[in-house]
């Protein structure tokens, strides 16, 4: 029995996912190519007068520096303990209690738990849901299925580009269809970028971001927990119009991003030609590698805009998500397990890494394959 009276929190547990030891870790998405070498000077050169003060308030230099990076206004960002943070306020400040969030499954394993936190209910787009005959966006939903249910408007429309665990990159038009559909006073559009520095560049990862500083109900979410390697640190940001942002900033509170997380991001923001850009290319070459790789092995991994491959169990051979990943892990990989995910069944989600990485886990990976003789 729960010692307190909430009973809407009585199906949520402590999050918890497996982070025993392991050699080569390619479970979580973080940058296997390191930290970055300015942020991490920031930290080690603190100055110890400086950590007995609060921070400031709202970050200001850290939305300054998200500000000059992007070229939006300073009052079109806001800035959190992590995008989790971010994701967690806005949900908070954009519906309230009783209201529905609608997402399309699957997604980021964390959003029906921050609407369940915060009183929302989960409508997840029952990817059976029927297609227009003239649907222009192929094997997509129709985004028009996004805001409207049975049950009404939803508050939230919450999307994933590239999408965790798929790896999958909404095309522009499709949300600016949603975004026209929903009007200025449909639900809000949360747009969680967390991995959108791995698209390619001509796919135009920051576009979304750029209309959002001016558009009525989009917002994007942005971390430093990936490409920027700052998970430790715990930084992301948010961009939208500032009168939306104001509103996040209310339900955020204040001195969420500490000194030394500030100091550390705002030299990784001001990476324009160095080791960002390097290790970005770095990853995108590995997932192409990757990929093939793995479809000369017979499998079949999704395409991906993001810093991981989906890969469905079913080719390998070895059982299911669970035991696959169970068996790598004997091997000393870590990858992290997705069971009976919609439309895909069981998989596994590989975080790319450097070469010796990516070997490390093909050698694994053969280790588990059933020869086909
Ligand atoms: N969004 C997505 C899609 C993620 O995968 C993650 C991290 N797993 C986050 C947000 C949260 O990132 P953070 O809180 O580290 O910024």
């Amino acid at each position: 029995m729960s010692p307190f009276p909430r009973n809407a929190y009585r199906p949520l547990t402590p999050y918890r996912p497996d982070r025993r030891p392991i050699e080569v870790d390619l479970s979580d998405n973080t940058n296997r190519w390191g930290t970055h070498p300015g942020a991490l000077a920031a930290v080690r050169t603190a100055d110890p007068e400086e950590l007995l003060r609060y921070p400031p308030v709202y970050a200001d230099r850290l939305r300054a520096a998200v500000a000059a990076r992007f070229g939006v206004p300073l009052e079109a960002v806001a800035t959190g303990c992590g995008s989790d943070d971010l994701l967690d306020s806005a949900f908070r400040a954009a519906a309230d209690p009783g209201e529905s969030i609608r997402f399309i499954p699957p997604t980021f394993s964390m959003i029906e738990i921050f609407a369940t936190m915060n009183g929302l209910v989960p409508r997840p787009l029952d990817r059976a849901a029927p297609r227009s005959p003239s649907a222009p966006f192929g094997p997509l939903p129709d985004p028009g299925l996004l805001l409207d249910t049975e049950e009404g408007t939803p508050a939230i429309v919450y999307l994933c580009r590239p999408n965790n665990p798929t790896g999958e990159v909404l095309p522009r038009p499709w949300i600016e269809t949603l975004l026209d559909q929903a009007g200025p006073t449909g639900p809000v559009v949360l747009l969680d970028e967390a991995y959108a520095d791995f698209m390619e560049p001509d796919e135009g990862p920051d576009d979304l971001l750029r209309l959002a500083a001016t558009s009525d109900r989009l917002v994007v979410l942005r971390t430093l927990s990936k490409a920027f390697g700052l998970a430790g640190l715990r930084v992301g940001f948010a961009v939208g119009a500032p009168e939306v942002i104001r509103e996040i900033e209310k339900s955020r509170g204040p001195y969420k991003v500490n000194r030394l997380a500030e100091a550390a991001a705002v030299l990784a923001l001001d990476d324009r030609e160095g080791w960002i850009p390097e290790t970005l290319a770095a990853a995108r070459a590995e997932r192409t590698h990757l990929a093939r790789a793995l479809v000369e092995r017979g499998l079949a991994p999704l395409p991906s805009g993001a810093n991981f491959l989906l890969v469905p169990t079913e080719g390998i051979g070895a059982g299911d998500a669970a035991s696959v990943t169970a068996k790598l892990r004997e091997a000393g990989v870590a990858v992290r397990p997705f069971p009976s995910l919609p439309g895909f069944g069981d998989a596994v989600r590989v975080t790319l890494g450097p070469r010796h990485e990516t070997d490390r886990f093909l050698a694994a990976l053969d280790t588990l394959l059933t020869p086909t003789t």
